[in-house]
């Protein structure tokens, strides 16, 4: 393609863009299939809480409103539900934008530069890159946890933010939150550090992983979460970040307004007060991942212990099969899981934890993939 006449910046001429889980519609058509599963996207098993649901439908007449600006009335929640100031939160349509603000407003472009694990959440690099920020990976070690000091020797008085996911994506790696503490503890005041925690609810301690109890001790950490997962609302776009009240109000001041629409502050609010759902959620997927777990190891693969609602393995180099044949193999029969080729990692495959069905189909279907 021969450059158009009109300027398009040139660090996006090189982006490849975020490769999402394939569709069911995609290959429910390439294959002539009439059901399809999707393990591929960490999605909630389980759907979406009931009270969420009833919420967006007595919310449907309300839409040709603007949401109220700021959304006080989801912030005072999810304030009364971590116990922390409501000052502290910036919702986000998706936690996807607040690290595309967090790398907006934070670095200088052409100044500061970004640190994080590589692989690692693809959002990272494409904002950063976006931003003009120079982005610094550190390759995570051979068992796929983190390289505190490789990450702490990228750091210097330019380093405006250093990314950390856990439990991590893709593997599911969660490191003690003592360790995320005493890195956190190393980083120069002039750095913050972004823990992204996604999957923490996932976990089987969370008060022994997650970095939010303490929060109030660090002046330089932001942590994310999401609605995405744990609370089953992916399609709806809700995160948010906690951080320092300072910056909160400055990304405030940058972001879209009405980011968060009207449905999804009712959805979101109604999710929090849904326990039920939540706890049947977390119970369903960590039954799952141990099922998964053993039904994997069993059919000779290699799993990689995981915090998270996936699983990360590579199938048994013996049988000669390759990842990749696998992948497709288990398209072909309707079962969409993640290769990881985009993450760099060829060899290996990832799969959500699914419906107990979901679980045993996939299986099964693997194991027929490996003997054939
Ligand atoms: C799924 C995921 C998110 C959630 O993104 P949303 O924009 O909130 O849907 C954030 N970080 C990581 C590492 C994820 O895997």
């Amino acid at each position: 393609m021969t450059s158009p006449a009109y300027p398009v910046r040139s660090e996006v001429s090189g982006f490849v863009s975020y490769t999402p889980g394939l569709s069911i519609e995609e290959i429910r058509a390439r294959f002539h299939l009439d059901s399809v599963v999707k393990m591929a996207s960490n999605e909630n098993p389980l759907g979406c809480s009931p009270l969420a649901q009833k919420a967006i439908k007595e919310n449907a007449a309300y839409v040709f409103r603007y949401p109220q600006s700021g959304n006080p009335r989801l912030v005072n929640a999810l304030a009364a539900y971590h116990r922390l100031p409501a000052a502290n939160f910036v919702p986000g349509n998706g936690s996807d934008e607040v690290i595309d603000l967090l790398v907006r407003v934070c670095p200088t472009p052409g100044e500061h530069n970004i640190v994080a694990s590589r692989p690692s959440f693809s959002m990272y690099k494409i904002q950063s890159r976006l931003c003009g920020a120079e982005f610094r990976e550190v390759p995570l070690r051979g068992d796929f946890s983190f390289d505190w000091r490789g990450l702490r020797a990228a750091v210097d008085h330019k380093t405006a933010l250093v990314f950390v996911t856990t439990p991590d994506n893709p593997s599911g790696y969660c490191p003690p939150a003592a360790d995320v503490r005493r890195f956190a503890a190393s980083l120069p005041s002039s750095c913050l550090l972004v823990v992204d925690e996604a999957y923490m609810d996932f976990c089987r301690d969370e008060a022994a992983f997650s970095l939010l109890p303490g929060f109030a001790g660090f002046s330089n950490l932001v942590i994310l979460r999401t609605f995405s997962k744990s609370f089953g609302l992916a399609g709806i776009r809700l995160g948010y970040g906690v951080m320092p009240a300072f910056l909160a109000e400055r990304l405030l001041s940058a972001h879209m307004p009405f980011s968060v629409n009207i449905l999804a502050e009712a959805a979101g609010i109604a999710a929090l007060e849904d326990t039920v759902f939540h706890k049947t959620t977390i119970e369903a997927v960590r039954e799952g991942r141990a099922f998964l777990a053993r039904a994997l190891e069993e059919s000779e693969c290699r799993v990689f212990p995981s915090e998270a609602n996936f699983l990360m393995f590579q199938p048994p180099e013996s049988r000669g099969k390759s990842a990749r044949r696998i992948f497709e193999t288990l398209l072909s029969k309707g079962m969409i899981i993640r290769s990881l080729h985009s993450y760099g990692l060829p060899g290996y495959l990832r799969v959500s934890v699914g419906s107990a069905e979901e679980n045993r189909l996939f299986i099964s279907l693997l194991r027929e993939a490996l003997a054939s």
